[in-house]
């Protein structure tokens, strides 16, 4: 579904990604991990059309999503939960919830306020507080919702456990589960890489903007050379 080719981005002086290529299948959960600064965000923020490519492809079912802008890449269902959440503080939750459907323009939207609801109770409970007086947990439960109101073709998925407790972090995850069960095409990007290939069917590690290995989630973590080199790492970050 998603087929990313060759792709470079370059800030001012900096090559951030040098050449990835990363497919994401129809249904598939995909995990993109590596060290701090190996260039995740940036691949997710290309995608997304925040970034733009100096060269290469990012094509969607085929079509070339490269030159677009990200109001229109959003407009086809690629959905980003951002860094950090970015919720809007000053809006209820359900305000938030509500501007999620932008994204769905001309397509039909089977998701309805209450599936979110049901998959994330908390936000129910809460629908008439300020987002900004939610804890980070429920922000996190908050921007998930928001991007699935959207009716995701592809949920990109910018480091959901970044600054979250464990309880909390289980939480997100239980929730990431049920939607892989229902079978959300998704790509994470997760700097806990032990979770993220408990839940990913494949996984990629990006090193200084290369893919440096890539393989069955399961045999990466069984992978001695990966184990050293990357997970323990970041499990103990
Ligand atoms: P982290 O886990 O720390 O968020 P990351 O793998 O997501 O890291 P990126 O945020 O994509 O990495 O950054 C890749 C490289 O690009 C880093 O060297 C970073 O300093 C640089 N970079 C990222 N954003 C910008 C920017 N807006 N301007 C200049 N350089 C940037």
């Amino acid at each position: 579904m998603l087929d990313i080719r060759d792709l470079q981005v370059r800030y001012s002086g900096i090559q951030a990604l040098r050449g990835v290529s990363l497919t994401v299948n129809d249904g598939e959960v995909v995990a993109l991990i590596g060290p701090n600064g190996a260039g995740k965000s940036t691949l997710v923020n290309a995608v997304s059309g925040i970034v733009p490519a100096a060269s290469g492809n990012i094509l969607l079912d085929r079509v070339e999503l490269t030159s677009m802008k990200p109001w229109d890449i959003s407009g086809l269902g690629v959905l980003q939960v951002p860094e950090g959440r970015q919720v809007f503080p000053e809006l209820t939750v359900l305000e938030n919830l509500q501007l999620g459907l932008t994204a769905l323009r001309g397509r039909h939207s089977e998701t309805k306020l209450d599936d979110v609801y049901d998959l994330f109770p908390i936000l129910r409970e809460r629908s008439a507080q300020f987002a900004g007086s939610l804890s980070g947990g429920q922000q996190q439960m908050l921007a998930i919702g928001r991007a699935l109101m959207g009716m995701p073709k592809v949920l990109l998925l910018d480091e959901p456990s970044l600054g979250l407790a464990p309880v909390v972090i289980s939480q997100v995850f239980a929730a990431l589960r049920t939607l892989k069960s229902r079978g959300m095409t998704i790509l994470l990007i997760e700097q806990n890489a032990h979770l993220a290939l408990e839940l990913s069917d494949r996984a990629y590690i990006l090193d200084q903007g290369r893919i440096v290995q890539s393989g069955a989630s399961k045999e990466l973590a069984k992978d001695d050379a990966v184990v050293s080199h990357y997970l323990g790492v970041m499990a103990d970050a």
